[in-house]
């Protein structure tokens, strides 16, 4: 049993097997482990940097650049590195972009942190002093954002085409191309409210079939349904589609309990199943009446009833998912019918045309040309399944950059020059603040330069060198533009050469990671129950803890 000492006595307060890290030692291992985590993808950053290759315990293959892909595949055990791969994750789910910024950051900022404390600066200077740094620069990121509006489709597909330019396995040579159709996509379905844009993401489908190449990838004006039309009889092209949406089956209920039909002669047996095809014949009379000739079914539809629809020329579509129910009903203007007897003319949706089409040996249903949809689809096409994914990882960076920038309306510079922008600013206001807490901005300084220091890297620049120029740059009121054109390896101006970001994911990584930093280093105490064979008896793993809070 591990023994803690108290007033000279020593306690046995924790089972066999826990084990327990105080003080520094919590404090040097979770800064340790979170840096690794961060310096695992650190080369990843930006259009020049490289790829990784992940296999799963199974051997699946993932090919990407993406920062929360990796982390997330990589499957990681110690609370610290869980810590930081949820960084990442936020930094998807808020923003869609800026993930491998917010972890290298994070692990920037605690390694900085790491070497205050070896000078003794208390673990709370450091975190008071990071907490202001961070909100000063999100000030700083606002001085120096521009505007953008819904209807600058050019400042946007350049938004785009940065945000998707990372991922070049994805992408290939048609960056500029899936730009047009990631800000098409968001311009669709933005709607104003208030005089704020509202971009909902859950209704810009992104569909994948490998096959094609990367420029094969459209946009759909509508939804793209991965199902086939459910009888050979029925049309497989519609046009005018007047469309049903049923979230009940055209089937006959068969009792699930022992209920009992008994049928003693032929004519019984006739009756019986005359009976039940008079049910779907009228059933399927009901949704004719109504002037559909598209049905989509959430669930299923009887044989009788595909060839009754057959007949009446209407085409349909069963076992169609819930999510892609409601995107057909945004995209169509149709509402979801919950039994046969509710559906009206006014229920039925629109689209130009609905239409099966055979794509890589399967079938699929395109409904398209919808009117004014507020859902649309972008159907993914590439070689190989690698590519169609690392693809469609691309598109939702763009998709997510689009939509921060115009939900909020404002960019920034990137290719580090916001960076350095921070940095000197930091610097200038650490000095305002003095004390101990000064040390502490200035190390949130030096640690946002490691977005232009990795660029520069990446570009096979000399790192020192390349951060040397930038300060002399930034330091004159006409060098706030000034980062790393990874492509020529030199100091340029970002605005010139159309590197823009969103402002929100910049302000979402900078507050993400200095969250995931502060978290961390308020950590002193480490305790980790392990999972014995059986239980003991006696107090369990956490049941000695109250103990534990006395020394
Ligand atoms: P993240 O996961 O953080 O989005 P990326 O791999 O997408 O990481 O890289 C984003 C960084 O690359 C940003 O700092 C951005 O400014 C920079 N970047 C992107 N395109 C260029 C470019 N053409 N020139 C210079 N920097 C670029
Ligand atoms: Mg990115």
């Amino acid at each position: 049993m591990s023994q803690v000492q108290m007033g000279g006595q020593q306690y046995l307060v924790l089972p066999e097997g826990s084990s327990r890290l105080l003080g520094r030692d919590a404090q040097r291992t979770n800064i340790a482990v979170a840096f690794a985590v961060a310096n695992a993808i650190r080369t990843t950053l930006g259009p020049r940097g490289m790829d990784k290759m992940l296999v799963s315990e199974l051997g699946d293959i993932v090919i990407t650049n993406d920062g929360a892909t990796i982390l997330g595949e990589m499957n990681v055990e110690h609370p610290a590195a869980k810590i930081m791969v949820e960084i990442a994750k936020t930094q998807d789910k808020e923003v869609g972009d800026g993930t491998t910024t917010a972890v290298m950051l994070a692990g920037e900022l605690l390694k900085r942190a790491g070497e205050l404390l070896d000078q003794n600066v208390h673990a709370s200077t450091i975190i008071n002093g990071y907490k202001k740094a961070a909100m000063k620069a999100t000030e700083y990121l606002d001085e120096v954002s521009y505007p953008v509006k819904l209807e600058d489709t050019e400042t946007l597909e350049k938004i785009a085409s940065i945000s998707m330019g990372s991922k070049t396995v994805g992408v290939g040579n048609s960056k500029d191309d899936l730009a047009k159709l990631v800000v098409r996509a968001v311009r669709q379905v933005a709607e104003k409210k208030d005089g704020k844009v509202i971009v909902d993401n859950d209704f810009i489908k992104i569909e994948k079939k490998e096959g094609g190449a990367i420029s094969d990838t459209e946009f759909i004006n509508g939804v793209l349904i991965d199902k086939e039309i459910v009888h050979s009889n029925m049309p497989k092209k519609i046009e005018n589609a007047k469309i049903v949406l049923l979230d009940s089956a055209l089937e006959i209920e068969k009792t699930e309990t022992d209920a009992k039909i008994e049928i003693t002669s032929p004519t019984q047996m006739g009756e019986y199943l005359a009976q039940e095809e008079k049910m779907l014949r009228d059933m399927v009379d009901k949704v004719a009446k109504s002037g559909a000739n598209v049905v989509f079914c959430q669930k299923g539809i009887d044989d009788v009833a595909q060839h009754f629809l057959a007949k009446k020329g209407i085409a349909a579509v069963r076992r169609v998912k819930k999510s892609d129910m409601d995107k057909l009903a945004k995209a169509t203007g149709a509402k979801v019918a919950t039994s046969l007897d509710d559906i009206t003319a006014t229920d039925l949706g629109y689209a130009g045309t609905v239409i099966e089409k055979k794509i890589a040996g399967e079938q699929m249903v395109f409904v398209e040309k919808c009117k004014d949809p507020k859902s649309v689809t972008i159907f993914v096409r590439a070689g190989t399944e690698h590519v169609v994914s690392e693809g469609e990882r691309a598109l939702r960076d763009g998709l997510g950059a689009v939509t921060s920038a115009v939900e909020v309306g404002k960019y920034v510079l990137g290719g580090g020059s916001t960076e350095m922008e921070l940095a000197q600013n930091l610097r200038r206001f650490a000095t305002e603040i003095g004390g101990r807490e000064q040390l502490a901005i200035q190390a949130f300084a030096d640690a946002i330069e490691v977005v232009p220091k990795t660029l520069a890297e990446s570009a096979g620049m000399d790192s020192i060198d390349a951060l040397v120029l930038l300060r002399s740059k930034h330091k004159k009121p006409d060098g706030r533009a000034y980062g790393i054109n990874v492509y020529t390896a030199m100091v340029e101006d970002m605005k010139a050469l159309g590197v823009i970001e969103p402002l929100k994911v910049k302000k979402q990584a900078i507050a993400s990671a200095s969250e995931a930093a502060e978290m961390l280093l308020r950590i002193d105490d480490m305790i980790s129950a392990r999972s014995r064979p059986a239980p003991s008896g006696g107090p369990g793993g956490m049941g000695g803890m109250g103990g534990m809070d006395m020394d």
